[in-house]
């Protein structure tokens, strides 16, 4: 093994077919590796079964990345599973699994870490530490099928809200969803992936032409810039500058967009902020999803009342916006999207 040498998941088709062919095998080999890893979820070459002995001997040597979680835990009403999963560097990352029949939904993570810093999210409080490449994109995907699979479901929905900002490693990601949407790899509908951002103009507009059969969902959590810049504290699009790019992902998809707008009581959570969401979003196909804060420690902000949270829902839907209040699955082992930190870190520390 050497460490410099990209593992298997990092390699598109042609990067795989160079390398058969350096290994002295002909270059149809890749595809059926391509099948085996994505189709089937086989990533230990040595379980290969169509390889012949001398390639997948060959693959095994170079192979080094870990397919077991570090740490696996699955909350009490067995809805969620979150895993740890330590990288080759020694990074660590979470991938979640949601079971809510007849879906089976994975909650990536793309960045180790987040340069955003939203006061609120977990993952902001590390800082970004780097990005995710393809391969390690892959392989929580590809893990979390296995578990599905292995409880006799299938992983159908895919969802980029775990650790780090998507649209902040747009290469990768996009290369990600190529995979998972290759009728010959993980083969899974557009329509069944999510990209949630906190906004980047520039790449919703890439995402849109390069990908428009996948949902976009964006973080908002304000209606107007000087609450948004307290939440969402990187000097980056202005709220305008967002919507711009919202509108014009709107016109070339067809689609919809999902607004994530997470509570914190008496921050952000009043009729009178719904309602100048209302009007913000006005003329959008839009759809709002209210998230109750998860609060956990070292982060700011509290959970909202019950009360408060079905008032603003509520005030969104007199002024006829669509609004759904997140339903929420796994808090008891800190699981839900976007509260993910890897704890281990700082342990290690
Ligand atoms: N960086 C992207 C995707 C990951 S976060 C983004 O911000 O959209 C996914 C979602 O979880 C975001 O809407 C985020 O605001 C939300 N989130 C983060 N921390 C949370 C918390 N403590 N409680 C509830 N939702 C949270
Ligand atoms: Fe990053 Fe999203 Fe967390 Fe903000 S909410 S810090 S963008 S992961």
């Amino acid at each position: 093994m050497t460490d410099s040498s990209p593992q298997l998941l990092d390699l598109d088709q042609s990067g795989l077919s160079e390398l058969v062919v350096s290994l002295g095998q002909p270059a149809y080999r890749a595809k059926q590796i391509w099948r085996q890893v994505y189709q089937r979820g086989v990533t230990d070459p040595s379980a290969m079964s169509d390889l012949p002995v001398d390639l997948r001997r060959a693959l095994t040597e170079r192979e080094s990345a870990l397919t077991e979680p570090v740490e696996f835990q699955t909350s009490a009403d067995g809805s969620t599973s979150k895993a740890l999963l330590e990288l080759q560097d020694g990074e660590l990352i979470e991938t979640v699994l949601i079971r809510s029949r007849p879906r089976d939904t994975v909650c990536l993570s793309s960045q180790g870490g987040c340069a955003m810093g939203c006061v609120f999210c977990a993952t902001g409080l590390q800082g970004l530490r780097r990005q995710l490449t393809t391969g390690e994109i892959m392989r929580q995907a590809i893990l979390a099928r296995s578990w599905s699979r292995d409880e006799g479901r299938e992983l159908t929905h895919v969802v980029f809200m775990g650790m780090g900002e998507p649209l902040a490693n747009y290469t990768n990601v996009s290369e990600s969803i190529q995979r998972l949407t290759d009728p010959e790899g993980f083969a899974l509908s557009p329509r069944r992936i999510t990209v949630s951002t906190v906004g980047i103009p520039q790449n919703i507009r890439r995402l849109a032409s390069d990908h428009p059969n996948v949902n976009l969902a964006v973080s908002l959590h304000a209606p107007d810039p000087k609450l948004r810049s307290e939440l969402v504290p990187v000097p980056g699009a202005s709220i305008d500058d967002i919507l711009d790019a919202v509108r014009e992902h709107n016109r070339s998809t067809g689609g919809r967009v999902t607004f994530e707008y997470v509570l914190l009581r008496d921050v952000n959570d009043s009729r009178g902020h719904a309602r100048r969401l209302a009007d913000r979003i006005r003329g959008l196909r839009a759809h709002v999803n209210l998230i109750p804060l998860n609060p956990s420690p070292g982060v700011v902000g509290e959970r909202p009342t019950r009360r408060a949270t079905l008032g603003f829902q509520q005030a969104l839907q007199e002024r006829g916006v669509p609004a759904t209040v997140r339903v929420e699955q796994g808090r008891d082992i800190a699981a839900a999207c976007g509260q993910l930190r890897g704890d281990r870190v700082r342990d290690r520390k």
